[in-house]
């Protein structure tokens, strides 16, 4: 998992320079990260070298000058050298935000970590929101703008624009509500607990009792859950009620006819349509749903039972112990770089610099937040993993995930455009599953040959089995969307067809007002709308990616660090086509990925 991040975000309201301990006054705590001085890439030209980034009064008066000398620009070169003191001064607010955040999750017992990431997001992030918005006017509106290289700004100057022409006034109290709902749905879901064998335990701790081997256990913690998530529907039904009355009532206000047509201009999203979405869940559905069927049928038969419950979907079939890939987050870190190394020399060392900076911090220990995460360090451009490394294979799976993430930052170091730094969500997580696809390829690293095989069978199995969710999710989310004024049921309907599409051979029987509204789990759809069929474009990518390591090994990993080095300089399509892929999703596409997992699982 990355930070989650709209790219508008990142390209406009980005909140992440590299702050120098010795010249900085105000310190909130620098000596709670785990990495000392980073060198910074670049020496500041713009902000202050001892600014404090944590408070607004030295902050403001740089949006102020940034906004006075936007219309002096009297000539392209001027225009691109603000372009740079802006991004500057998008970097270094990003770092901190990024420092703060790596604090406080490296230290969830230390309140003075969180109090110092609150403060910046309720107090610093707020009033640059409208200062960067503000910016992106004077430079949309700059008459100088149609001079600048239009190949180097046109993913620049689209999203940027995309920004102040949906800018509604009257939408600002409207997104507030939305906040406040949103907000509501993670109060109402994070708070459900159930009893089990006499403990208090969250929905997310019971996820483990559905990889045990014993059914009835499995079986009794999937009902507890399922029950207690059945006891709110109500309170879901009604929080997503107001929120799509809201989202549809946004979309009006900025002259759309529906909310759907709205979140595709704000997402950027100018390289694909709701069509080639649509193109998409027809070819899970023709050419992945077999496979799904196939595996949960030999899934049947290895588990012994006469048909698959919603309860025997994670535990291992053959009802072994989970692997063991290594006993010391030293270990874990060593056989990694020896995939690297036998993977692509320029990125061993890009994994090297990472441990020799001190920029990982990848062991479970008491006093850190959960999941792990990539982020980057915006002024010094490195990158910084977060995990919680327990010795379990998942553990292996995302220290090669983060790390994809981590090279597309490194590739992009000589970037000055902060923008350019990062790529669309889309082409970011190509990044990070492929890496996961192609270090797979050496996990003998870790394991004997038959345990790798078992991972990799694992891998691949959970690929296949993601994308119908993802159809699912998104092809919900049209439908919820086109069909303004629906009803509860005739929404539980919508949803049940998709299940009958998506769903495979999982029996239901006895379930069905759980099945109806499984969708109340999904928090993407409450919070982030339309946001998830990213992850299957990526996965796309990244399985094209890997299909052509496996003809031509050096060639592939050439154009990945290629597409990788673009950043988010050049738009979907081009980032997919350097790194060898197509930016496509029909079912020509999708049939030999699908072939090839298959060969692939035949071997396994
Ligand atoms: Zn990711």
């Amino acid at each position: 998992m990355v930070l989650f991040y709209p790219h508008f975000y990142c390209q406009l309201l980005a909140v992440f320079c590299r702050l120098q301990r010795e010249e900085v006054g105000y310190v909130w705590g620098m000596d709670l990260l785990p990495f000392g001085r980073l060198p910074a890439h670049r020496a500041r030209r713009f902000v202050p070298a001892g600014a404090n980034l944590g408070d607004w009064a030295q902050i403001a008066p740089l949006f102020d000058r940034l906004e006075e000398a936007a219309p002096a620009c009297d000539t392209a070169a001027r225009l691109e050298h603000w372009l740079i003191d802006w991004s500057e001064l998008n970097a270094a607010l990003d770092e901190e935000s990024s420092k703060r955040y790596i604090a406080m999750t490296c230290h969830t017992d230390n309140p003075e970590a969180e109090q110092a990431y609150l403060e910046f997001v309720e107090k610093i992030e707020p009033q640059v929101k409208p200062r960067q918005f503000r910016l992106a006017q004077r430079y949309v509106a700059h008459p100088l703008r149609p001079q600048l290289p239009p190949g180097r700004y046109q993913v620049f100057d689209r999203d940027t624009q995309v920004q102040v022409e949906l800018f509604r006034p009257e939408n600002v109290p409207l997104e507030t509500e939305e906040a406040r709902l949103s907000q509501q749905y993670q109060k109402l879901s994070g708070a459900l607990t159930v009893q089990f064998r006499g403990e208090e335990k969250t929905l997310v701790q019971m996820g483990r009792y559905l990889e045990e081997p014993d059914r009835a256990v499995r079986q009794e913690a999937w009902e507890l859950v399922a029950k207690r998530r059945l006891q709110e529907a109500e309170q879901f039904d009604e929080i997503f009620d107001q929120l799509v009355k809201l989202r549809a009532q946004i979309a009006r206000n900025a002259g759309f006819e529906n909310y759907r047509d709205y979140v595709f201009r704000k997402l950027c999203r100018f390289d694909y349509t709701a069509a080639d979405c649509e193109r998409f869940h027809e070819a899970v559905a023709a050419e992945v749903m077999p496979i799904v069927r196939r595996l949960q049928g030999e899934r049947c038969g290895k588990l012994g039972v006469t048909a698959l419950r919603p309860w025997d979907l994670a535990v291992d079939p053959l009802g072994r112990p989970p692997l063991r890939p290594f006993e010391q987050v030293d270990q874990m870190v060593g056989h990694t770089q020896q995939i690297f190394e036998q993977l692509d020399a320029e990125l061993a060392r890009g994994f090297r610099r990472m441990q020799d900076l001190r920029l990982l911090d990848l062991a479970n220990r008491k006093g850190k937040a959960p999941g792990g995460y990539q982020s980057t360090l915006a002024e010094a451009r490195v990158p910084f993993i977060f995990m919680n490394a327990v010795g379990l294979q998942r553990d292996v799976e995302t220290i090669l995930h983060e790390a994809g993430h981590a090279f597309h930052a490194l590739a992009t170091e000589e970037e000055d455009l902060h923008a350019y730094r990062s790529a669309p969500i889309e082409f970011c997580e190509v990044a990070s599953m492929s890496m996961e696809l192609l270090g797979n390829e050496f996990l003998e690293a870790f394991y004997a040959p038959a345990e790798a095989n078992r991972a990799r069978r694992t891998h691949l199995e959970g690929i296949v089995n993601i994308f119908p969710w993802i159809a699912t999710v998104d092809a919900f989310q049209h439908w919820l969307y086109t069909h303004s004024g629906h009803t509860r049921e005739e929404r539980a309907a919508a949803w049940l067809d998709l299940m009958d599409r998506f769903g495979g051979e999982v029996d239901w029987s006895g379930y069905e007002k759980a099945r109806a509204n499984l969708w109340h789990r999904q928090l993407h759809i409450f919070i982030h709308p339309f946001y998830y069929i990213e992850y299957g474009i990526a996965q796309l990518g990244a399985l094209q990616v890997w299909a052509n390591s496996k003809r031509d090994k050096f060639g592939a990993l050439q154009s990945y660090k290629a597409a990788l080095g673009l950043g988010g300089s050049r738009p979907l399509p081009e980032l997919f086509s350097a790194a060898g892929c197509k930016f496509e999703f029909s079912r020509s596409t999708l049939a030999p990925l699908v072939d090839l997992v298959r060969t692939e699982l035949g071997k396994l």
